[in-house]
C-alpha cells in the first residue's frame, strides 16, 4: 500500500464511490420493518439472532446466500473479479 503518493487521493475516491455503490445497493435490497420468523421462501425457521442483526429479513441463511449469489451475478457485483482472473 503507497502512502504519501499525490494521486492516493483520487484513487480513494474512486474506492469509497464503490464502496457507497455497494452499501446503497444492499440497502435497497434488504427489505425493511418486521423481520419473519420463517423464511418466505422454503419455511425454516430464521434464528432470532439472524432476525435481530438484519431488520426486515425474509430469508434463511441458505436461501439469503442463493439470493445473493444471484444478486452478485445480474449486477456484475464481481466484475472487478472477473477481470483479474483474465490476466492470469
Ligand atoms: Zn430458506
Amino acid at each position: 500500500m503507497a502512502t504519501g503518493w499525490a494521486r492516493e487521493g483520487a484513487v480513494q475516491e474512486q474506492i469509497d464511490d464503490t464502496v457507497k455503490d455497494g452499501v446503497e445497493r444492499a440497502k435497497s435490497r434488504l427489505p425493511q420493518g418486521e423481520s419473519a420468523t420463517h423464511c418466505h421462501d422454503c419455511g425454516a425457521a430464521i434464528p432470532e439472532a439472524r432476525r435481530a442483526a438484519l431488520p426486515g429479513v425474509r430469508l434463511c441463511i441458505k436461501c439469503q446466500e442463493k439470493a445473493d449469489k444471484e444478486t452478485r451475478h445480474f449486477s456484475g457485483y464481481n466484475r472487478r473479479g472477473s477481470k483479474d482472473s483474465q490476466l492470469r
